[in-house]
């Protein structure tokens, strides 16, 4: 079914200027750029967006992490968007992602992965929401 699923690459990706090779991998994968944009997160924006993660010891780095550069937002729609985007990224910690997928080609650390995708339908529509209106949708 089709589905939409919001994606960041991060701004380890961003400075490697890995945006088009990772935008050509979810294109080939049949995952539709809907929107896009570039941008620098502030702290707030970041913490807002990985709110659930507040408690987790990692919560203040990687929200450093994610505005000490640009990072470029997409809304990805296609078949199953959630978990095609998911099998595409790899693992969270690069050292174990499957060979091929975006995060064992491009990342860096378990932190600076590369790319964020959102874990289920209910959260792509809650982060889809975070970063965009709908007048934005191609
Ligand atoms: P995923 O991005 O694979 O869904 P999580 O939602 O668990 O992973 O974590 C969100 C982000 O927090 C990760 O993508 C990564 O940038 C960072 N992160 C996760 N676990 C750690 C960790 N143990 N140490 C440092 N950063 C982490
Ligand atoms: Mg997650």
């Amino acid at each position: 079914m089709a589905e939409r699923t919001l994606a960041i690459i991060k701004p380890d990706a961003v400075a490697k200027h890995a945006i088009g090779d990772i935008t050509r991998r979810y294109e080939e994968a049949g995952l539709h750029p809907k929107a896009i944009r570039m941008m620098r997160l502030s702290k707030a924006s970041a913490e807002g967006f990985y709110a659930v993660h507040r408690e987790r010891p990692f919560f203040n780095d990687l929200t450093t992490y994610m505005c000490s550069g640009p990072v470029v937002v997409l809304v990805l729609e296609g078949v199953d968007a959630v978990k095609t985007n998911r099998d595409l990224m790899g693992a969270t910690d690069p050292k174990k992602a499957d060979a091929g997928t975006i995060r064992a080609v491009h990342g860096a650390s378990i932190e600076a992965n590369a790319v964020h995708g959102s874990d289920s339908v209910d959260n792509a529509q809650i982060e889809i929401r975070y970063f965009f209106s709908e007048s934005e949708f191609s």
